[in-house]
């Protein structure tokens, strides 16, 4: 396996939606991986690719704040997002662990407004 980061091994992979970014991370530098490199089926990636141009639609960007049901299209997003990261555990079983990091800008949001 090629190393991705500067980390001496990587072991640790995190599932992370971000504007611009690929959807896995190492979880100890938390450098993002370029997704071509990493070890995962093609059909697979694109589910990720798929997902992450997903991520955000519950932001109002003009107001830096939510769009109506911004929570639960946040939530849902979540939900896809863990079962992605399942799919990747399993490919890349025994090699990696592999855990997923939620959005929380919507739940940030509504307590902000409290
Ligand atoms: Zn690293």
């Amino acid at each position: 396996m090629i190393n991705l980061c500067g980390c001496y091994e990587t072991h640790d992979l995190k599932v992370e939606a971000d504007i611009g970014a690929d959807a896995i991370w190492c979880n100890k530098c938390f450098s993002n991986f370029d997704i071509e490199y990493v070890p995962i089926s093609n059909e697979l990636k694109s589910e990720l690719f798929e997902w992450l141009s997903k991520y955000g639609e519950w932001i109002d960007w003009d107001t830096d704040g939510i769009v109506l049901n911004g929570a639960e299209l946040e939530e849902e997003h979540n939900k896809q997002g863990l079962k992605l990261t399942e799919k990747v555990q399993k490919e890349l079983e025994g090699k990696y662990k592999v855990s997923f990091s939620p959005s929380t800008y919507a739940k940030r949001c509504a307590a902000q407004k409290q």
